[in-house]
C-alpha cells in the first residue's frame, strides 16, 4: 500500500483539518518526509500552520488548473521534514473549472505522481463536501481516514461517505482503502459521546482507531497561534491523543519505524511525564 492519505468526511467541522495537520506534523517529527496538501478553499490547514493565505505565490489551485508542478508550488520545510501545498479561496472556483477539463477527477493524482519519490507520506485535507475536490483527493490517495465527531447523527453521515468511497473504488481508484475511523471531540462526561463511540465500534470493529481524540480547548486554540498541538501544548491530552493516533497510522501503513529518526519531543512517554 502506498502512503497517500486523504482526510475526508462531507460533514463540516468534524476535525478533518485538525487531524490532517497534527498527523502531518507528527509524521514529520517522527522522521518521515511528509507533504501536507490543503485541498480546501477555506485554507484552514494553511492558516493553522501560520502561513498567510493571501500571500501565496502558488497554491493547490495552480497545480490543479494551471499546470504548475507540485515541486515548484510547495512551500518547503514549513517545519523540519514537512512541505505544504497551500490553498486559499481561489480554490473555490476549481470545482466548476475542473468540469471543463478531460479526466477532471484525476488532476491531483496526476500532479503528485512526479513527487512521490520525495515523500514518505502525503496527507490531504479535503473540504466538507463530496464534490470534485474531495473526489480528486480520494482518486489521488491510497487510503482514507474518516474523522467522526462524537455526536448525534454521526452514524448517518458515515453511510454516505462509505457509499462515496465505494463509488470511487468502482469508477476512479480501485486501490483506495479505508485506513480507519477516528473518533474526535470525545467528551467522556457525556453519555452521548460514549454511546456514539460504542455504536461506531460495534458497526466497524476493526476500522476504528484505538486513539480517541478528546474535546479540548487546547486543540481549538492551537490554530489561532499557527501551531500544531505538539508546538502549542505538547503536554496536553490532545497532544497525547494525536501521538497515539499518529503511531497507529504508522503501524497501519506498515511504515518501518526503525527508519525514522527518533524524536524526543514527540514521544508519548515524554508527553505524559510533563502532563
Ligand atoms: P471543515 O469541514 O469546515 O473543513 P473540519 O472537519 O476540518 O472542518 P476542524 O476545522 O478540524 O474540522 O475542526 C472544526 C473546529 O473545531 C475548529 O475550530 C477546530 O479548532 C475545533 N476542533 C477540532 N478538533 C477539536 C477537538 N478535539 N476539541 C475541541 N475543538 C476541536
Ligand atoms: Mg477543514
Amino acid at each position: 500500500m502506498g502512503n497517500v492519505i486523504a482526510l475526508a468526511n462531507q460533514k463540516g467541522g468534524v476535525g478533518k483539518t485538525t487531524t490532517a495537520l497534527n498527523l502531518a506534523c507528527y509524521l514529520a517529527s517522527a522522521g518521515y518526509r511528509t507533504l501536507l496538501i490543503d485541498l480546501d478553499p477555506q485554507g484552514n490547514a494553511t492558516s493553522s500552520l501560520g502561513v498567510a493565505k493571501r500571500e501565496l505565490q502558488a497554491s493547490t489551485y495552480d497545480v490543479l488548473l494551471n499546470d504548475v508542478t507540485v515541486e515548484s508550488a510547495v512551500l518547503r520545510m514549513i517545519r523540519p521534514g514537512l512541505d505544504l501545498l497551500a490553498a486559499n479561496k481561489e480554490l473555490a472556483g476549481a470545482e466548476k473549472e475542473l468540469n471543463d477539463l478531460t479526466r477532471p477527477h484525476h488532476r491531483l493524482a496526476r500532479a503528485i505522481e512526479s513527487v512521490q519519490q520525495r515523500y514518505d507520506v502525503t496527507v490531504i485535507d479535503c473540504p466538507p463536501s463530496m464534490g470534485l475536490l474531495t473526489l480528486n483527493g480520494m482518486t489521488a490517495s491510497d487510503s482514507v481516514i474518516i474523522p467522526v465527531q462524537c455526536e448525534y447523527l454521526a452514524l448517518e453521515g458515515l453511510a454516505e461517505i462509505f457509499n462515496t468511497i465505494e463509488l470511487v473504488q468502482q469508477r476512479l481508484n480501485p486501490n483506495l482503502r479505508i485506513l480507519g475511523l477516528l473518533m474526535t471531540m470525545f467528551d467522556s462526561r457525556t453519555r452521548l459521546a460514549l454511546d456514539v463511540v460504542k455504536d461506531v465500534h460495534r458497526l466497524n470493529p476493526r476500522r476504528m482507531f484505538n486513539a480517541l481524540i478528546p474535546r479540548s480547548v487546547r486543540l481549538a486554540e492551537a490554530p489561532s497561534h499557527g501551531m500544531s498541538i505538539f508546538e502549542y501544548d505538547p503536554a496536553s491530552r490532545g497532544a497525547d491523543a494525536y501521538r497515539l493516533f499518529g503511531a497507529e497510522v504508522i503501524q497501519r501503513l506498515g511504515l518501518d519505524s526503525q527508519s525514522a529518526s527518533q524524536s524526543v519531543s514527540l514521544s508519548a512517554e515524554d508527553g505524559r511525564k510533563t502532563a
